[in-house]
């Protein structure tokens, strides 16, 4: 695949190194530094620095570094860099296997779909920084996640570009001769076979598994061509080549593992591989094993959505797990009891999330209000205190520093602070030099993001003429599930218009965000925003932007002024998106909902709508937010931007933006995050 050997500079070898440590990811210099040596193969490959190595691009490669010695350079420079960063060691502390269905870690690899996959990916790179002894475990899609394109009428289109394993930042895992490591599960007809591609992220391996190769039957290529894209038996499968797939893989690998994480239910059949390797291995019953393997198992819910569960019907698991019970000499009820919250049911349909919540040592939700939301939604696991699992925690999610700061910021970050905020950002302490900073030069950074990503949409919209960079511009950018409310601000749009179109204080609105494709009520909130978009009255004040991604989500937590929430509350978990734009002066305008219920306070942004208050029926309580929504923007948001002293700054903007990143950039970090995890969930099913 390499032909660099063609080369003679020791620069143009040392590329692979940088390229294939997805490191780059979070390090602003060595993508600009792949940008700068073929800028069009850069934008033209989704970002994918392989892109610069294969092919044709590799003549372009070698003569860009031929003519230019300073790429060269360049080169040994970040690749010192990067080997000063994975010379620390790692943490001597028990070994964690960090199981998701999906990661999103950069945008060439689209194998997320929303805030669960970002999630994990900011989980494993905080983990590298921190030096957590961590590997993830995932499936790789070979059409990913789709891309979403809309129709002449705002309809939402899928489409499904493949992915090529071998030229993108992946290798295949070989075996010490050589060859790839392949091995199969039994499925009721015939075996699938399994290979392994690793990502480096940092000192983390990631390792996605891989059924599309031409020793399986056409049918079980399928089971990793999309993430979430079939239906219930699509599922089932896609879980077990996770779960039980994922454990023999690290088996077969020779990865010495403490823990297990179960990142939400999908991985949860885990628990049921590891429970056969310690009867076969130990010879003892189901009911031993299980308690033995509960021991080192953790579980991290992730939702507060019923429809959001993965549940099968017990004929499913009847015919895929029917050679199991066979092979280990146990009845299907064994297994069935463990997915239901009442073990006796046996009509009902076996719970992902029941089966990890049971066979974990400790659980945890992702925001404190979801963890007393969890408890409530699981309160039928423990009536009975003999067989209840331990409560459920309450660990609130937190994002990447480094991936989500724009390197803008960053750079006026690094004259006030102490470097350590870069290391340690977890650390409040590293944060406080914020208060130093001027607002002269905290403006002046805010108006080059919110001016980058108003001409971004520019370009992206084709109407860069037409759309003011000074603009009051809010932002509302996630998955168009539809517990998230996109377009209800689109409730009164007579009023809406007065608000965004007032010509002492206009504002804007960008929108962004998918709709999962069977979701046919997510698609008509898109259609109705891409309506509004087109009507003349809002004069370009509303825009949707199509296909959104990680790239996208950076260029808006960046340049947006304000972030916009407004789910059904306890609907939402917790929400990361207005953490990262917090953590670029960002402010929030949310419900209380999620993690803005507990780091809300007048000093850092808006409480939409009222926590305590009930509902007759959905429709008020729609309303009654909307109108709060408006009230919000129109007597407090708005009136704030525009305040202007004799500077032109607004003063008591800056000081609530410094507040917000100074309370928020911390505590919400994934390096707080991951330290939690570590010490309250790993340390503690590490012990043997
Ligand atoms: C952060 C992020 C999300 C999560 O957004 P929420 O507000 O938590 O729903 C979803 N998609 C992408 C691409 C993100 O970067």
């Amino acid at each position: 695949m390499l032909t660099l050997d063609q080369t003679t500079t020791t620069a143009t070898c040392d590329l692979p190194e940088l390229v294939f440590n997805l490191r780059w990811a979070w390090n602003t210099e060595t993508m600009r530094l792949f940008e700068r040596i073929a800028p069009e193969v850069w934008a033209s490959s989704r970002h994918n620095p392989v892109a610069l190595l294969t092919g044709p691009q590799l003549d372009q490669t070698i003569d860009a570094l031929a003519r230019d010695p300073s790429l060269r350079w360049a080169i040994e420079q970040q690749r010192d860099e990067l080997r000063k960063y994975l010379s620390v060691p790692t943490e001597r502390a028990p070994r964690v296997a960090y199981f998701s269905a999906e990661f999103g870690l950069c945008e060439c690899l689209p194998i997320y779909s929303g805030g669960l996959g970002v999630l994990a990916g900011d989980h494993l790179k905080a983990a590298s920084d921190a030096g957590l002894p961590l590997v993830g475990v995932g499936l790789f899609y070979h059409q990913g996640y789709f891309r979403q394109a809309l129709g002449w009428d705002g309809r939402q289109g899928e489409e499904y570009p493949l992915l090529d394993p071998e030229s993108l930042p992946l290798e295949l895992v070989r075996d010490a001769d050589g060859e790839p490591i392949q091995f199969s599960l039994d499925f009721p007809q015939r075996p699938v076979w399994i290979r392994v591609w690793r990502a480096q992220v940092g000192r983390i391996p990631l390792f996605l598994l891989d059924t599309d190769f031409p020793d399986n039957d056409p049918v079980d290529r399928q089971i990793t061509a999309r993430l979430y894209g079939g239906d219930n038996d699509m599922r089932i499968r896609q879980e077990i080549i996770l779960g039980r797939g994922g454990v023999q893989a690290l088996q077969i690998m020779g990865e010495p593992i403490d823990v297990y994480h179960m990142n939400e239910g999908h991985a949860g059949f885990l628990a049921l591989e590891r429970i056969r390797t310690v009867m076969q291995r130990q010879g003892c019953s189901f009911k031993v094993a299980a308690e033995q393997v509960r021991s080192g198992l953790v579980f991290t819910t992730h939702t507060s959505v019923p429809a959001g569960i993965d549940y099968f019907d017990p004929a499913a698991l009847q015919w895929y797990f029917g050679q199991y019970c066979q092979e280990l000499g146990i009845d299907i009820q064994d297994i069935l009891q463990l997915g239901r919250e009442k073990p006796s049911d046996t009509t009902a349909w076996f719970s992902m999330a029941i089966l990890a919540l049971r066979m974990s040592r400790r659980s945890n939700a992702v925001s404190q209000l979801h963890q007393k939301v969890s408890m409530k939604l699981w309160s039928g696991l423990y009536i009975d205190p003999t067989s209840a699992p331990e409560p459920i925690r309450g660990i609130t999610n937190g994002v990447h520093t480094a991936t989500w700061i724009a390197p803008e910021l960053a750079s006026l970050l690094d004259r006030a602070l102490d470097p350590d905020w870069r290391i340690h950002p977890e650390r409040p302490e590293n944060w406080r030099a914020i208060r130093s900073l001027s607002d002269q030069d905290l403006w002046s950074v805010r108006n080059t993001l919110r001016a980058r990503l108003i001409s971004e949409v520019g370009d992206r919209l084709n109407r860069a003429d037409v759309l003011d960079p000074d603009i009051l511009t809010i932002g509302f950018a996630r998955r168009f599930a539809t517990y998230k409310r996109a377009a209800l601000i689109l409730q009164d749009l007579d009023r809406l218009v007065g608000i965004l179109t007032n010509p002492d204080r206009p504002v804007r609105i960008l929108y962004a965000g998918k709709a999962h494709p069977r979701d046919e009520g997510g698609k008509d909130l898109i259609q109705a925003l891409w309506r509004v978009m087109g009507d003349w009255r809002f004069n370009n004040s509303v825009i949707f932007l199509p296909d959104y991604d990680v790239e996208l989500a950076r260029f808006l937590v960046q340049g947006c002024d304000v972030w916009l929430n407004t789910p059904l509350r306890p609907h939402e978990a917790s929400g990361t998106s207005g953490m990262k734009a917090a953590l670029n002066g960002a402010l929030n305008a949310s419900i209380l909902d999620g993690w803005w219920d507990e780091a809300y306070t007048p000093a850092i942004g808006w409480a939409i709508g009222d926590r305590a208050a009930e509902w007759a029926d959905r429709g008020s309580h729609d309303s009654a937010d909307a109108i709060a929504t408006y009230e919000t923007i129109e007597h407090q948001i708005a009136p704030l931007f525009y305040q202007r002293d004799s500077d032109g700054l607004p003063r008591e903007w800056l000081a609530m933006v410094r507040n917000s990143l100074l309370t928020i950039a911390p505590a919400f970090s994934a390096a707080r995050m991951v330290r939690q995890y570590r010490n309250e969930l790993y340390a503690v099913a590490g012990q043997r």
